[in-house]
C-alpha cells in the first residue's frame, strides 16, 4: 500500500490533508505546489523565503474542509512581515470560526499564475463504483452545475468527450483572445488519477478544486482526498 495512504490508515484517519494529497497527485505526475507545513511565524517566514514570494499561506486542520470559509488562506503575500501577519490571522479567525478545531499549523506554498479554473473529482457511485467527474470551477459548478461524469477505468476517447461535453468547452478553446487551454494535458490528468483509483481500492473521494488550466500544461492549487 502507498506510504501516504498507510500512514493515514494506521492514525486512524480517513481524510488526507492538502500536502497528503498533493503529494499522492505528484508522485502520479501530475503538476502541483510544493508545500511545507509551518508550526511557528518563523518557520513560515522561513520556509517563504525557501520558497520564493509571492506565497500562498493556508490553514492546516482535518477539522475544517473549506479553508477559505474560515479565514484559512491568505495569498499574494510578499515578504516576511506579510507572511508573519498572515500566519497570525489565519490561526485566529480559523479558532473562531471553529473553537473546538484541532490545527496543525500553516502551510506555505508557491503561488501560481492564474489560469482557467477547472476542476476534476471522483467519487463512489454505489451501481458503477468509482466515477470521474469534470467541470469548470467556480460559478461554473456551484450554480450551473455544468459537469461531466464518466465511470472508471478511462480511455483517452473517454477523457476527450469528458471535456468536449460541458457547455462551457468554449471556454477552453480561448475566446475574445485568450489563448486556448492545454486540453491534452487536461485528459492525461483525468486518465492519471483513473489509473491511481483503480489501482487503489481505499480512495473513496478525490476533490482537486481548483486547478488552473495554462496554454501550456495546468496546476493542481487545492486537493483533498478521502478514504473508506
Ligand atoms: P478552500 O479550502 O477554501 O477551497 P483553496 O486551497 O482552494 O481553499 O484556496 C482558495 C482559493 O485561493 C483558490 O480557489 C485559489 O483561487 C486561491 N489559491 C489557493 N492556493 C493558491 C496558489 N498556490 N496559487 C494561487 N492561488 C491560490
Ligand atoms: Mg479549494
Amino acid at each position: 500500500m502507498n506510504i501516504i495512504i498507510g500512514n493515514a490508515l494506521k492514525q486512524g484517519r480517513n481524510i488526507l490533508s492538502e500536502m497528503e494529497s498533493k503529494q499522492l497527485i505528484k508522485e502520479i505526475g501530475i503538476q502541483t505546489t510544493e508545500m511545507k507545513l509551518a508550526t511557528s511565524k518563523e518557520e513560515a517566514v522561513k520556509f517563504s523565503e525557501e520558497t520564493g514570494y509571492p506565497v500562498v499561506l493556508k490553514v492546516a486542520s482535518f477539522d475544517i474542509t473549506h479553508k477559505s470559509d474560515a479565514g484559512g488562506v491568505k495569498v499574494g503575500l510578499k515578504n516576511g512581515a506579510e507572511v508573519s501577519r498572515a500566519y497570525e490571522e489565519i490561526l485566529v479567525s480559523a479558532l473562531k470560526y471553529n473553537p473546538k478545531a484541532s490545527v496543525q499549523g500553516v502551510t506555505v506554498q508557491n503561488m501560481v499564475k492564474p489560469g482557467v479554473e477547472v476542476i476534476i473529482g471522483m467519487t463512489q457511485d454505489p451501481q458503477f463504483g468509482p466515477v470521474i467527474m469534470f467541470g469548470l470551477g467556480g460559478v461554473f459548478v456551484e450554480i450551473l452545475k455544468d459537469v461531466s461524469f464518466k465511470v472508471v477505468p478511462l480511455n483517452r476517447r473517454d477523457a476527450h468527450s469528458m471535456i468536449k461535453e460541458i457547455k462551457g468547452y468554449r471556454l477552453l478553446q480561448g475566446y475574445r483572445g485568450q489563448k486556448p487551454v492545454d486540453i491534452d494535458y487536461l485528459e492525461n490528468i483525468l486518465l492519471k488519477l483513473s489509473d491511481f483509483v483503480d489501482k487503489n481500492s481505499s480512495i473513496k473521494e478525490i476533490d482537486l478544486n481548483p486547478i488552473f488550466a495554462y496554454p501550456d500544461g495546468a496546476s493542481v492549487v487545492d486537493a483533498r482526498m478521502v478514504l473508506n
